[in-house]
């Protein structure tokens, strides 16, 4: 009963209240549209795409035409969107799918998460949005509205799966609803005064304070001797070392090794680097785990590590997303 008059609510505010104008929201849009809007949009502000994405499909208007420009070619309709490394990997994975897959997209998740920089809520968008298939397209969006609503937080854990099933609204439509008003309505400081779902959410009903609570949990349970340490190793912020050789990947100390002594005693005894290790930037949950994120340079000793781009580096950050 609760998700029926939470999926109709939805979709009568949709009615009124849908965001006009974006061009991905057409009725008819190949799975190609659908993967050029959901990588620019990653971390890329909606006004600004909105120019970028129209002016990016008159030059390339399908896949094909896309895998045969080379970079050069490409840049000049990506420059300016920032993370270099996302716009590599549209070049590899257009080439990618005229290659070996006939220049269509794949149309399972398992094959479309294969392809360079495509994750799951990507997979599923080109799923719901290019090949209309019964997905829902969960983001931070729809972790958010369905988390509030349902269980007074946002980021409570439940099992999507279930809604998947539950919600009979056409998917597409319904993906696109709730990111509007995960962006108008339930925003990071929601206005809930004047929302048309707040008689049964259960945010709404608890004044916030489930939200609150767990926020405080969370901020409590962090246990430093639980946690790991990512650690950045840099060369003034220009170079990045890591401890993959092909791709760019942080050190990953073993659990409780958090402490200033901890990695650099760690790098002198395994590597013979001294380093100069700055204090915590971040910290937070990776699937539930405790991680803190160190900045740290090399003071003395010779690297063997493969080194990164700044770009790379900053790409790799913007992709982890955190519980909290
Ligand atoms: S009442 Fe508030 S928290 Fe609940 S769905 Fe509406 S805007 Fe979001």
């Amino acid at each position: 009963m609760k998700i029926y008059s939470f999926e109709k609510g939805l979709l009568e505010w949709f009615k009124k209240n849908e965001r006009k104008g974006l061009p991905w929201r057409r009725k008819r849009i190949s799975a190609y549209e659908v993967w050029v809007s959901e990588v620019m949009l990653q971390q890329t502000q909606v006004s600004r795409v909105v120019i970028y994405y129209e002016n990016f499909l008159k030059r390339f208007p399908s896949v094909e035409e896309l895998a045969k420009a080379s970079w050069e070619e490409f840049l000049p309709f990506y420059q300016g969107l920032g993370y270099y490394r996302r716009g590599k990997n549209m070049l590899e994975t257009a080439k990618k799918i005229v290659r070996e897959y006939g220049g269509q997209f794949p149309k399972t998740k398992k094959e479309l998460m294969t392809l360079q920089g495509v994750g799951a809520y990507t997979a599923n968008a080109i799923l719901s949005f290019g090949y209309s298939k019964d997905s829902l397209a969960w983001d931070t969006n729809l972790q958010k509205v369905f988390g509030r609503f349902f269980f007074g937080n946002k980021s409570e854990k439940f099992d999507e799966k279930n809604f998947d099933e539950k919600i009979k609204a056409e998917k597409k439509i319904f993906n696109g609803a709730v990111m509007d008003f995960a962006n108008l309505v339930c925003k990071k400081e929601p206005l809930c005064d004047s929302c048309p779902l707040k008689k049964q959410c259960k945010f709404f009903i608890s004044n916030g304070k489930l939200e609150l609570k767990q926020k405080k949990e969370l901020k409590n349970s962090f246990r430093i001797e639980t946690a790991r340490a990512y650690v950045f190793l840099h060369a003034e912020h220009k170079m990045y070392y890591s401890s993959n050789t092909k791709k760019y990947k942080p050190f990953i100390l073993p659990i409780g090794k958090v402490r200033r002594e901890h990695i650099k005693e760690y790098f002198l005894n395994k590597y013979g680097l001294t380093l100069s290790v700055r204090p915590p930037h971040k910290r937070g949950y990776i699937v539930g785990r405790p991680i803190i994120f160190v900045n740290a340079q090399i003071l003395l000793g010779v690297p063997v590590f493969s080194v990164f781009d700044r770009q790379r580096v900053h790409d790799m950050m913007a992709l982890i997303s955190f519980d909290s």
